[in-house]
């Protein structure tokens, strides 16, 4: 799941940055307004969340977040702002913003409205039965017959992806899309290593693998489970 983030203190994108990846996500980020819209507009389909600060060098949050709505109404975009007056406030909120924090804050509270924006754009699930298999992702858990199985935050996502794309091939580069970063310039081979290990952490020893391969193009959730 993308993010793009803009803000240019330092201090703070990085300890966002760190956080977010933490948690799975896959983050773009720009510490410069006009670079920050142009990397919006160039993306704007790929975002999950855009968290904007306000005040930036070259364009302002406002400003972007104006921008961002012209040619698209859903992507749901976070304030963060100093700025604390109601008048302020309202004025992120007319500008398109869905939702905004004042700093300083803690990161848990912007990971819980992150993850309400989300569920609310994407109308959907955040569980996920698949056979024996079960995701949460509100509270992280990925169960095996019952039983809790350890994923990293790489593993996890993945297999979200997968489970959210059920029935439709999952084309290597939308994974590395949506899965890793916009910049990340690796092969699409890191995939295989992380299909590998939820191979072997979910499949059954023996057993045709519930995720199948398309030789040349991706991977499936496979239906005969
Ligand atoms: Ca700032």
């Amino acid at each position: 799941m993308r993010i793009l983030l803009v803000e240019d203190e330092t201090s703070i994108a990085n300890f966002l940055r760190e956080g977010l990846e933490e948690e799975g996500f896959a983050i773009d980020f720009s510490d410069n307004g006009k670079k920050g819209l142009q990397m919006a507009q160039d993306n704007l389909d790929e975002y999950d969340v855009i968290i904007l600060d306000w005040m930036l060098p070259g364009l302002s949050g406002i400003e972007i977040c104006r921008s961002i709505r012209k040619e698209n109404q859903t992507v749901p975009i976070i304030f963060l702002t100093a700025r604390d007056t109601i008048d302020d406030v309202v004025f992120g909120l007319e500008a398109g913003a869905n939702d905004y924090l004042r700093k300083p804050f803690a990161f848990e509270e912007l990971l819980a409205r992150i993850r309400v924006l989300m569920r609310g754009k994407r109308g959907e699930n955040t569980r996920f039965s698949y056979g024996p298999i079960e995701m949460d992702v509100d509270s992280h858990k990925v169960t095996k017959d019952g039983k809790p199985i350890e994923l990293t935050q790489k593993e996890f996502s993945l297999l979200e992806f997968l489970l959210r794309n059920k029935g439709k091939v999952s084309r290597r580069t939308r994974i590395i899309e949506k899965v890793w970063d916009v910049h990340f310039d690796y092969d699409t081979s890191v995939i295989d290593v992380y299909i590998n290990s939820l191979r072997k952490k979910l499949d059954d020893e023996n057993a045709i693998s519930f995720i199948e391969t398309i030789r040349g193009v991706g991977y499936r959730i496979n239906d005969d489970l």
